[in-house]
Formats: C-alpha cells, structure tokens, sequence
C-alpha cells in the first residue's frame, strides 16, 4: 500500500520546495490516467473526490478504485483526500471509507453555496481537526470564497482571503493546510483575458506564506484552460467560448511562496472532451465505448503529465516511505495539530 498522508506529501514537498497536483476523479479512465502520469513522471500525487463525484461513483467504488490504484502503482505515493466537504458529517464519511485527508470548506454553509460568518467557519472546521487527526488523518480548511460554482459546490462571489483572519484562522483550528482565495474560480470561465499577478492578487499568497511559513497553501480552481485543448473541442462542434485559466508560471511563483497543493480539474475535462468529440467526428460508425475513452484516458495523462513536470513533483515519487495512520495520529497527539515539520 502507498496510500499516503496529505501532510507528510505537502511536508515532504515543502522541504525539497516543489508542489502537488490535486486531481479531481469520478471514474475508472481519470484514476488510470492520473496514475499512469505519475508512474511515467514518478510523480507523488493528490487525487481527490468530490462530493459530486462520491454520489456519482459510489464510495465503494470510488475506494476500490483507489484500492487498484495503490495495488497497481504500488511505488507512487498518492494520497486520498475528500475535496469539498461541506460538512463534518461529510468529512467523518470520508475518513471512515478510508480517505487521508479531507477538506472541511467552511468558509460555505452545509448548502454548499451560501457564504458562512468567520466564526461558524472556525467552529466546523476544529470539529473536524480534532476528528480527523485522532485518526492521522489531514485537514485542509479554506478561507474566504472563490468565484464559480464546481458540481454545485460555490456561492459564485469573490471573497479574497483576508492574512489578519488567516493567521487567525490557522491558530484557532490547527489545519494542515489552507484554501486560500486570490482571485480564482471554479470551472473553465476564470478569466476574460489572460490574467496578470494583480489580478491574481498573488500578494496574499506572499504576505500569508510569511506569517505562516509552516501551513501549506491550496491553490483551487487553478486549471489553466490552455487554448489548444479549448480549440479541440470546438473543431469537432464543441462551443467553448473564450475563456482563460490560471497560467502555469503564476502556479510557479505560487509554488515559491508556500503552495503546495494545486486542485486541477477543468484541464482534465476538457482534454477529455476534445479527445472524445474528435473520436467521434473522425469515425461516426465507430460504437465502442473503448474506441473514444481511450484516447480521452490519454488525453488527460498528458495534460497530468506536463503539470507534475511543472508543480516540480515529477521525480519525486520514492523520496520517502509512507507514514501510516496510526503512526501519524501519535505524532499530533505528541506535537499538536500544527506538527513541527523536520
Ligand atoms: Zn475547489
């Protein structure tokens, strides 16, 4: 088994100063395709189920497919995390299916849409620390709200996060690792022309990264929409309209400052889609399934490919040995939440 702790991957990244790739899944082509780009690149990585993803799928295949995947790539550190929960009923589920990490997103009420106060934030997410790490399990928190809303997770406002409430926040649950809000959004319309690092308000990244140089920072919503996948899908009928994403070098400068932890999952799609239309437009006759998802399954490796080539984590794969869960949870107990990182 090489299911491993979100904190000792962000830990470990910390240190050699690189940062993972958070990649959503719903089914067996997005598992294999992530899997596959980390075996290729020997890349540790983040694979993430949504809530939306968990309804979809179904736990239980949802965590045997994870099984496989530790089974098939027994070298590739990977760690399980819930993206999104919504609440710590949510975040309990996933720790109890078998999940390393779980997002408690209290910066949103349990509808997942309407913005919650600072102090109902403060209140779940320390519920869900002192649950989690009991467990060993890691705890991503998020404060202040992004634009867009991703399988009906999102309010649709920008609130940037503010670094006063961050030092705060931080302190007062003992997270692992915290969302912050500069300026992204979910989904494939982030931007409408390429932004720049004012528009990306990468300063709060800086100014957080200093009064906390021990939490590891998540950057959401940082797919980077390239034109080439967009034009694919239009070629073959599709109608994307002009859109921009996150680009890669600002990740990068992200990644200097404390990120470690990039969520990306509109690339995926969208390499996926482009692959299928394609398939579709060039042999209308053609009704295997296997014939379209194959090249969508490797469509996506390429785009998780170039992205662990750039977040640094390619190469990084067999670095450490995994820290169980139970090991884990001795050290919070011994440490506190906010672990010393050696
Ligand atoms: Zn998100």
């Amino acid at each position: 088994m090489a299911l491993v702790t979100m904190r000792q991957l962000l830990d470990e990244a910390a240190k050699a100063g690189y940062g993972v790739g958070a990649f959503n899944v719903n089914n067996l082509e997005q598992v294999q395709a992530i899997m596959e780009a980390a075996r290729e690149t020997q890349s540790p990585v983040i694979i993430q189920a949504s809530r939306g993803a968990r309804k979809y799928a179904n736990d239980r295949f949802l965590y045997h497919l994870m099984e496989a995947a530790t089974e098939v790539y027994p070298e590739i550190s990977v760690a399980l995390h819930q993206d999104h929960g919504n609440s710590p009923e949510t975040c309990k589920s996933a720790i109890d299916i078998g999940f390393t990490s779980v997002m408690m997103d209290g910066s949103l009420m349990d509808d997942g849409k309407t913005p919650a106060g600072f102090e109902y934030n403060v209140r779940v997410t320390r519920e869900v620390v002192e649950m989690a790490h009991e467990a060993g399990v890691t705890v991503e928190g998020e404060l202040g709200t992004l634009g867009g809303i991703e399988d009906g997770v999102g309010s649709g406002e920008v609130n940037l996060t503010d670094p006063d409430q961050a030092v705060e926040f931080v302190n007062r649950t003992g997270v692992d690792a915290l969302a912050v809000a500069i300026g992204t959004s979910h989904g494939a319309y982030k931007f409408t022309k390429e932004p720049d690092r004012e528009v990306l308000a990468m300063h709060i990244i800086e100014e957080i990264n200093e009064r906390l140089p021990t939490t590891h920072l998540v950057m959401h919503g940082s797919s980077s929409v390239p034109k080439e996948l967009v034009d694919i899908i239009n070629r073959y009928g599709g109608e994307i309209r002009p859109t921009w994403g996150v680009p890669v070098h600002e990740i990068q400068e992200g990644i200097k400052h404390g990120v470690r932890k990039i969520n990306v999952d509109t690339d995926l799609r969208l390499a996926a889609t482009g692959a299928i239309r394609k398939a579709f437009a060039e042999d209308p006759g053609e009704f295997d399934p296997r014939y379209y998802l194959k090249p969508a399954r490797a469509a996506m490796q390429q785009v998780v490919e170039a992205r662990m080539e750039a977040f640094g984590q390619a190469g990084h794969a067999t670095d450490y040995d995994p820290i169980s869960l139970p090991d884990m949870a001795v050290r919070y107990k011994e440490q506190g939440h906010q672990l010393t990182v050696t």
